[in-house]
C-alpha cells in the first residue's frame, strides 16, 4: 500500500517541553528535578485546550450513527475523536495539576501525571484526518495509547495509597479518583468503539453488542471468580442466576467486564471465610431484571454480612479488610499476588472494587447500592441505565 505522506504521524514527538527541554536530561540531578517540576506546570497548548468544553456523546448517538459502504462513518468518528481527546486529557492534567503538592510530588503519581502528558501530545498534534490511510495510521496510535494507559488503575491505586497519609480530605481523594477514573473509562470506550468499528462481528456495533445477554456475561464471570476461587481456597460456592434470563438488549459490555468480577470476587470471598469450618458453602443467588428504563443486577450472598463500623467505609478507596488469618498464609504466592491486585486477577487487595464499581455505575446514569443483613449477608444492587435512546441517557 502506497503510504500517504501527509498523513505520516512518525513526526508526533513522544514528550514535548515547550522550553525545549529534554526530560532524561531533566531528570539527571537535583537541579534538573526542580526543572521537571517547571516542566509539569509550564505547558501553554494544555492550559488552551483545558479551558474547551468536552463534547459527550449519548451511546445511542454511537448505535445509530450508522456505517456507510465508503467508510466515511470511520472518518467522522476519528475526526471526533481527534477534537475531543486532546481537551479531555487536558482536563484530567489540570486535575493532577490541583493536587496538593505533596500528593502530586509522589513519585507514581508524578508518572501517570507525565504519561497525560505525554497522550496530550501523541493524541493532539496528529495530522488533520482527511482520508482512510490517516484514518487507519490514527487507529494505530489509539491502540498505542490504550496500551500505554493499561495500568493507570493500579499507579493510581498504588501512588495513592502511599501519601494516604498526608491527605487529610477524603473528599478530594474520591473526587480526584472518581473524574480520573471515570473520563478514562469514557475515553477508553469511545477509542475501542472507533478500533471496534473496523470490525465485522455479528450482533455488535463497534464495542455496542446489539443483543447482549445479561445471564452469558454473569456467566462467563461466574466462571472466572470460581477458578480464581478454587486456586486461593481450593473450594468455591455455586451461583444460583433467576429472573429474566432471556432478556437481550443493546449495551456496552466494557463497564461492566470490570464490575461484574469485582462484586463478584466480594461475594465469594466473604462467603468462603464465613464459612470456613463448614463442608457446605452456600450459594450466591444472582438475579437479573429488566424493564423499559433500566436494568438490575442483583448479587445476594450469604458472607455473614458488613460489620456495622465498616459499612460507611466499604465504598471508600482503599477501604479493605484482611483476609482471615486462615488463609493470609496459604503459601508466598498467594500473598504476592494479593500485594499486586488490581490486575483483576486476585480475589482482594486495594480497595478498589466498590468505589470504582460505584463511580463507573453512576457515570452510565446508573447506581451501586448495598444492603447488608450483619450476621446473615449482603445483596449489592447494580442498576443500569438502558441505552437504546428510549429514554433520556447518560453522555459518555
Ligand atoms: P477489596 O475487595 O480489594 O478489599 P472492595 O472495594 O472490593 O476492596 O471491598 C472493600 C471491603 O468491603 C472488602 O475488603 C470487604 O471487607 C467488604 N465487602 C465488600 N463486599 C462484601 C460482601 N459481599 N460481604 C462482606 N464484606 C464485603
Ligand atoms: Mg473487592
Amino acid at each position: 500500500m502506497v503510504s500517504n505522506a501527509k498523513c505520516s504521524f512518525t513526526t508526533i514527538k513522544p514528550v514535548i517541553a515547550e522550553n525545549g527541554s529534554n526530560k532524561q536530561q531533566q531528570q539527571s540531578n537535583n537541579f534538573s528535578k526542580m526543572k521537571t517540576m517547571h516542566w509539569f506546570y509550564n505547558q501553554s497548548a494544555i492550559d488552551i485546550a483545558a479551558t474547551k468544553p468536552s463534547v459527550r456523546l449519548t451511546p445511542a448517538t454511537l448505535l445509530y450513527a450508522g456505517k456507510s459502504p465508503d467508510g466515511s462513518h470511520l472518518l467522522r468518528s476519528a475526526q471526533y475523536l481527534q477534537k475531543e481527546l486532546p481537551v479531555r486529557i487536558a482536563h484530567r492534567i489540570a486535575g493532577f495539576r490541583s493536587l496538593p503538592f505533596i500528593v502530586g510530588c509522589n513519585p507514581t503519581i508524578l508518572a501517570v501525571h507525565e504519561l497525560y502528558i505525554k497522550s496530550f501530545y501523541t493524541a493532539s498534534e496528529t495530522p488533520a484526518i482527511t482520508d482512510l490511510e490517516c484514518e487507519k495510521q490514527y487507529t494505530k496510535l489509539l491502540r498505542q495509547m490504550l496500551n500505554d494507559h493499561k495500568d493507570v488503575v493500579t499507579q493510581l491505586a498504588g501512588g495513592f495509597r502511599e501519601c494516604r497519609k498526608h491527605i487529610k480530605n477524603e473528599d478530594l481523594v474520591r473526587s480526584f479518583l472518581d473524574r480520573t477514573l471515570t473520563s478514562r473509562l469514557g475515553m477508553r470506550i469511545l477509542a475501542e468503539h472507533h478500533i471496534a468499528l473496523h470490525d465485522e462481528k455479528p450482533n455488535y456495533v463497534g464495542i455496542i453488542n446489539v443483543a447482549m445477554r445479561p445471564k452469558e456475561l454473569i456467566e462467563k464471570w461466574c466462571d472466572f471468580v470460581t477458578n480464581l476461587s478454587e486456586m486461593k481456597y481450593g473450594k468455591a460456592p455455586q451461583f444460583k442466576l433467576n429472573g429474566h434470563l432471556n432478556s437481550s438488549f443493546p449495551y456496552i459490555e466494557t463497564p461492566l467486564d470490570y464490575i461484574l468480577p469485582e462484586l463478584l470476587k466480594n461475594a465469594v470471598r466473604a462467603t468462603v471465610e464465613a464459612h470456613y469450618d463448614s463442608p457446605h458453602l452456600p450459594p450466591i443467588t444472582i438475579t437479573v431484571a429488566n424493564n423499559d428504563i433500566d436494568f438490575i443486577i442483583r448479587i445476594s450472598d450469604r458472607g455473614g454480612g458488613i460489620p456495622h463500623h465498616m459499612t460507611n467505609l466499604v465504598t471508600q478507596y482503599h477501604y479493605s479488610s484482611k483476609t482471615s488469618d486462615r488463609y493470609s498464609d496459604r503459601g508466598i504466592f498467594g500473598n504476592m499476588l494479593n500485594e499486586l491486585n488490581e490486575s483483576g486477577s486476585t480475589m482482594h487487595g486495594f480497595g478498589f472494587g466498590l468505589p470504582t464499581s460505584r463511580a463507573y455505575a453512576e457515570y452510565l446514569g446508573g447506581s451501586l447500592t448495598l444492603q447488608t443483613i450483619q450476621g446473615i449477608g449482603t445483596d449489592v444492587y447494580l442498576r443500569l441505565k438502558h441505552i437504546d435512546g428510549k429514554h433520556d441517557s447518560f453522555r459518555i
